[in-house]
């Protein structure tokens, strides 16, 4: 178990910048109202919020991360798009030890415990709501979120990339859907994307569902650490890889931003020697000739 220092700090992608403006009094209430609700409905805890304890309680997320110390990073919904469509969502919560990346949980609502191949993330029939969690150095873990017991996973064995899935996001806004498309071309991937929203991306491949995430943001934006600590984790502990499109692992050390070059890939250790040279020459085809 990660021993827990007194002092820590939390770093999180929501502010009260928008809640204190004229007019989001009635929202406000209506959270506070839901808070309250959820901190008494188990007994847990017996305190009643004010909607200042509230406010207060979403900015306590200003931390910058970096390298020295203990961080929780959180993005409380992951995959806003995704939520608002019904689609997949997920509420990620990472620790962060010295920079490095000790301890991740991803809930992800929306996915269905079987595999996202067999069920289709819009099946209704299918039950869903998936806790993934890790540890470093311990593996990873899926329950099911009406708490009954987890079992561990592993990321998919795959070795022929023909026989291998990938997943991107579902926004095109958020990632080239066709560079990723060339990419899997090369590889010789013969599946279409599998594209859904959120860190459940993460969440799937580690249990197997698919063999590669390929995730390539238009040029100019910058990855939030908030958006893949708890993901890179999950996959990690299940046995995959995360890296850069030149190959680097995640430096989770810098603050709020990573410093990635060019996208993020991830798959398993048989597979990514082969993706890195399928993106390499991927990028070098897309390159806008000087
Ligand atoms: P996805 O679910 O893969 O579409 O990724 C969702 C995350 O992408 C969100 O949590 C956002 O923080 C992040 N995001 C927002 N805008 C962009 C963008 N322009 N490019 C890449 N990612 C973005
Ligand atoms: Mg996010």
């Amino acid at each position: 178990m990660q021993e827990l220092r007194a002092e820590f700090s939390l770093v999180a992608e929501e502010d009260s910048k928008d809640l204190r403006k004229d007019g989001a009094q009635e929202i406000v209430e209506r959270i506070t109202k839901l808070v309250n609700y959820s901190l008494t409905t188990d007994g847990s805890y017996n305190v009643t919020l004010s909607t200042e304890d509230v406010l207060k309680a979403i900015d306590s997320g200003r931390s910058e991360g970096g390298s020295q110390g203990q961080h929780w990073v959180l993005d409380p919904i992951d995959g806003t798009k995704g939520f608002l469509r019904g689609d997949q969502y997920a509420i990620a919560l990472a620790l962060l030890d010295g920079g490095k990346v000790v301890l991740g949980v991803l809930a992800c609502p929306n996915l269905p415990l079987t595999s996202l191949e067999d069920a289709g993330q819009h099946s209704p029939n299918n039950e869903v709501g998936c806790l993934f969690f890790a540890e470093v150095g311990g593996g990873t873990y899926m329950q099911p979120l009406d708490g009954s017991s987890a079992v561990k996973v592993q990321v998919s064995a795959v070795e022929n990339p023909e026989e291998a899935s990938f997943f991107e996001s579902y926004e095109a806004a958020h990632s080239m859907h066709d560079l990723t498309s060339l990419i899997a071309q090369k590889l010789g991937v013969k599946a279409p994307p599998v594209r859904i929203d959120s860190q459940a991306k993460y969440g799937a491949l580690s249990r197997g569902d698919g063999a590669i995430y390929l995730r390539f943001p238009h040029k100019g934006y910058r990855e939030k650490i908030w958006d893949h600590a708890a993901g890179c984790i999950v996959v990690t502990e299940a046995g995959g890889v995360v890296t850069d499109a030149a190959g680097q692992p995640l430096d989770f050390s810098k603050g709020k931003h990573l410093d990635v070059d060019t996208g993020i890939i991830v798959t398993n250790q048989k597979l990514m020697p082969l993706l890195l040279n399928a993106v390499k020459e991927s990028l070098k085809e897309k390159a806008p000739s000087s």
